[in-house]
């Protein structure tokens, strides 16, 4: 009987996507089966979340953990209602106000009658949605009779260092949110009136696509509202996703259908222009003088790295980009072939000082050193040699080697109209060389590391680890054989 129930009641989750937009809490309720399930770099977002919240119940060590991994509200309530009365830490404690439920991350009894709330995040600040979420749990609970004392937000310290065991107590920051969500009580019994409403109604909520699909989270249902736009769709109008979203409520979704009277900046002008033309823009001038800036022999290199939430290595802070992997491809003249130097960490060790030795050897001390976005690669080196001061005799010099490929594209120096307004790397790569990341089992940075994290620091068979490593060198090798490419198309498009 409580299942049919379950599937009507209003959870934190849901109140919190009916804010973001009530067309999702009406799919929520109305047409679940319809949302894409979330992908594997979700996922593990969600599993690091789950381990960081463990993580954060030690804080207050002795607690009871109501009904550890299920789900069921019918039995998380009657434990709940059972344990209570121990008055000891309770996590995970569910609590039903007429269809509205919560559950708490960690309740820690004080005085004789009152408790204290924590929401435990992997993040490293409050963020606005914060407030809502712990209002919400607060507004649950005390219209349920507890007497809350204060309300709290536990976060990662970003600032902690880790040296040898985890400190739990510096590893995390307690933000007291008490007197900030006070005020938004008010509203919640009016929020959880509407969408009551709006879950009835019978047609799904006629809602344009805007900044609410993205923030303050990427909606699930992003494949199914936004797949009615064209390829050249106002959204992918380059660095300004708000006039695009302006553009749709119009009625104007086809960039070759914005108003000629449309204020656009002189990047947005010359991506409409090459969409018009269907040719590439090119400043033969400013490429030239970019592609003769380059020496041979050329080193075009690409990075990936693990930020674990949780430090696993001395000296290093939550969050802090660990190289793991790295490609590099070596072209002595403009002739030569491009010859391959891969190095992808073994074992779960700290992985720094060997990935420093391979890349020293890869990249030797004459030439360009040629990167995609230098920002992140700098940011390692320099990282490195803070850390390894015996390093930094090569990777200064190697810092001044570096040439951001970036740069031009950036500049819209090369536009090329199947770029859909972004200079990233995945986008530049397919459009300008015609080879992309379609065939590859591993096509992005955040699955590369999620991947790299899942072979190496969990229990999976030699035969899955040797296959994903695979596929993580070849996803490297792409990157740096991509950038290779860009620059062999640009020398032909200065011609
Ligand atoms: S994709 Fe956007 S419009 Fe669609 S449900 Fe999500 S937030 Fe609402």
């Amino acid at each position: 009987m409580f299942d049919d129930e379950e599937r009507r009641i209003i959870s934190k989750s849901r109140y919190l996507s009916g804010l973001q937009c009530p067309k999702l809490i009406w799919y929520q309720f109305n047409a679940p089966d319809q949302i894409p399930p979330p992908d594997a770099d979700k996922l593990a977002i969600f599993e690091q979340g789950h381990r960081v919240g463990d993580l954060a119940q030690e804080l207050f060590p002795g607690g009871i953990y109501i009904q550890e991994g299920s789900w069921k509200i019918e039995n998380v309530l009657a434990d709940t209602r059972k344990i209570i009365r121990l008055r000891k830490p309770l996590y995970e404690a569910g609590f039903l106000f007429g269809n509205s439920y919560a559950r708490v991350d960690i309740l820690n009894p004080v005085s004789s009658d009152e408790w204290d709330l924590y929401e435990v995040k992997s993040g490293t600040r409050v963020k606005e949605v914060n407030f809502s979420d712990v209002a919400y749990q607060r507004y649950i609970l005390e219209s349920t009779g507890m007497k809350i004392r204060s309300c709290n937000l536990v976060h990662i310290n970003r600032d902690y260092v880790r040296r040898g065991d985890l400190e739990i107590n510096e590893l995390f920051t307690v933000d007291d949110m008490t007197e900030t969500t006070g005020p938004l009580l008010s509203h919640i019994p009016v929020d959880l009136q509407w969408m009551a409403e709006k879950i009835r109604e019978k047609d799904i909520p006629d809602i344009y696509i805007g900044r609410q699909c993205t923030s303050p989270f990427e909606c699930a249902m992003i494949p199914v509202c936004w797949n009615y736009l064209p390829e050249h769709n106002v959204t992918t109008l380059y660095s300004d996703r708000a006039k695009g979203f302006s553009l749709i409520e119009k009625d104007v979704t086809d960039i070759l259908d914005i108003p000629a009277d449309m204020d656009l900046t002189n990047k947005q002008k010359i991506q409409v222009d090459s969409i018009h033309t269907g040719k590439v823009h090119v400043e033969k001038e400013m490429v030239a003088g970019f592609l003769e800036r380059l020496i041979y022999p050329l080193h075009y290199i690409d990075f990936e790295t693990i930020a674990p939430a949780v430090p696993i290595f001395d000296g290093t802070r939550p969050y802090r980009d660990i190289p793991f992997q790295f490609s590099v491809q070596v072209q002595t003249s403009a002739d030569s072939v491009l010859e391959d130097f891969s190095f992808l960490a073994e074992g779960a060790g700290d992985p720094r000082e060997e990935f420093m030795l391979k890349l020293r050897d890869a990249v030797g001390n004459e030439g360009s050193v040629i990167v995609y976005n230098a920002s992140f690669e700098k940011g390692i080196l320099k990282g490195l040699s803070e850390t390894f001061p015996g390093h930094s005799d090569w990777i200064e010099p190697l810092l001044d080697r570096i040439v951001d490929l970036l740069k031009p594209f950036q500049a819209f120096h090369i536009y090329h109209p199947g770029q859909h307004g972004s200079a990233s790397l995945k986008n530049v790569t397919p459009a300008l060389t015609g080879s992309g990341y379609e065939d590859l089992e591993i096509s992005g940075g955040m699955t590369a590391r999620n991947e790299f994290s899942r072979v190496t620091y969990s229990d999976v068979s030699e035969e899955e680890r040797a296959r994903v490593r695979s596929e993580l060198i070849e996803y490297c090798r792409q990157d740096t054989v991509g950038m290779a490419d860009i620059v062999r198309v640009m020398r032909g498009l200065i011609k």
